[in-house]
């Protein structure tokens, strides 16, 4: 007589007596419940960790790695781009912290001074970039106190979520760029001409959602609803970068020195020190004198000052960056099949022009496009005729024509 032997699981090796249940495969293969249960909760931590390394945190390029992406894009501005690689850089490896550690790494908001077209905006969406997270901008001055007109700072929050494709824990790693920060300076402090109304509330609302904090976010933006369902967002993770020109600062900063070296105050006084230079010495007091209240000081303990672009690096914005505009107007020449060529001293009257709109390399476009505007509507028609056209420095101060090569075989149109 044949021995009764009982069935037993193929992976823990444990007869159907001692579990709950044996299943069985194809090929004479069983497996128990217990073990069913065991790989299932295996599964659930490969996914996750999985999850995890999508997320592209294991990775997080070093300063230099961060800066070399930087320079790509962005002239100048060397300080301000080490201090943001490495502020960048330390953020993300924040992340990476496990929760229970001792050593509690805490956030470091950035705060970034410069003159309206210095590439503010551009380096905080360029750091978004290298890094690979999603990135919104807000403008401090459309945001108020709850309970006035206006945006809640909560809405800055969705446009995270939304350039985060409504993923949350995606935006809940996001940078997010503050503009025009000095905006919401306190009256009473304020040195200069802004059009503040309510900017100390506006500083403590948003406060609370630079520091940590779980917040609710109306789906549909605008004010939120009593009863409306609202998304949760933590914003423990969020790197927020705050960014204004402070008109004025480097006078405060000036003071403070001047007042602190009684005595000597003829001897040490610059009075040449560019902006940028009486800004290397910034103390937290002179932002709190400025007009930002002491806590959200506390909070952007990061400053990177950027300096005034001159002609030099006007010239090198046009033509020296992956995407330089001379390059992008180039581009749309030749997909009509021109070629598209500045002077040197067109680029130089360029440079110029820009400086006196004083809006730094926003200007750029301004100039540029006001040169090109007739020459953009008319050309395109003869594009099969011409060959070259050259833009020279009467085209940009005079609104000269442009200088045109045609093509051998094309008839001469002009
Ligand atoms: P800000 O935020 O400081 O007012 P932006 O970053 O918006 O200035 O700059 C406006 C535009 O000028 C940018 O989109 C970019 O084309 C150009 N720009 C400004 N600064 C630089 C720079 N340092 N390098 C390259 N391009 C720049």
């Amino acid at each position: 007589m044949a021995e009764f032997k009982p069935i037993r699981c193929n992976f823990c090796g444990r007869s159907e007596y001692e579990v709950a249940a044996v299943f069985a495969g194809q090929g004479g293969a069983y497996i128990c419940s217990d073990c069913i249960k065991r790989l299932g909760a295996e599964q659930k931590r490969l996914e996750k960790d999985v999850l995890k390394s999508d997320e592209g945190f294991e990775e997080v390029p070093k300063p230099t790695a961060i800066k070399a992406g930087l320079d790509k894009y962005i002239v100048g501005q060397e300080d301000a781009k080490r201090i943001l690689s490495v502020a960048v850089y330390n953020h993300y490896k924040r992340l990476k912290c496990a929760p229970g550690d001792s050593v509690r790494l805490e956030k470091s908001n950035i705060l970034m001074l410069g003159p309206t077209g210095s590439g503010k905006t551009l380096l905080a969406k360029t750091l978004a970039d290298i890094i690979n997270v999603p990135f919104a901008i807000a403008d401090a001055t459309t945001l108020t106190e709850a309970g006035y007109v206006g945006e809640d700072v909560e809405n800055v929050l969705l446009k995270l979520i939304r350039a985060a494709d409504n993923d949350i824990q995606k935006a809940e790693r996001g940078i997010i760029y503050i503009d025009e920060i000095d905006k919401i300076c306190r009256k009473s402090e304020n040195m200069s001409i802004t059009r503040d109304v309510s900017g100390e509330g506006v500083q403590q609302a948003l406060l609370k959602i630079i520091e940590s904090t779980v917040a609710s976010v109306p789906p549909t933006g605008g004010r939120k609803h009593p009863y409306q369902e609202c998304i949760q967002i933590d914003t423990t993770n969020i790197l927020f970068i705050c960014g204004g020109a402070f008109v004025g600062l480097d006078k405060i900063v000036e003071k403070r020195k001047d007042a602190s070296s009684i005595g000597f105050t003829g001897a040490l006084k610059k009075g040449d020190e560019s902006y940028s230079e009486s800004l290397r010495e910034l103390q937290p007091d002179d932002l709190i004198k400025y007009g930002l209240i002491p806590e959200f000081v506390g909070r952007v303990p990061i400053v990177a000052t950027l300096d005034p672009l001159d002609k030099e690096a006007l010239i090198k914005i046009l033509t020296e960056p992956e995407n330089a505009l001379i390059r992008q107007y180039e581009k749309l020449f030749e997909m009509d099949g021109m070629r598209l060529r500045f002077t040197d001293a067109a680029i130089e009257a360029v440079a110029e022009r820009a400086i006196l709109l004083k809006t730094g390399a926003r200007g750029l476009r301004t100039v540029i496009e006001n040169a090109m505007k007739n020459i953009m509507f008319e050309l395109p028609d003869k594009a099969s005729e011409i060959e070259e056209v050259t833009i020279t420095e009467l085209t940009i101060t005079k609104g000269q024509e442009p200088e045109i090569t045609y093509r051998r075989s094309g008839a001469q149109g002009a």
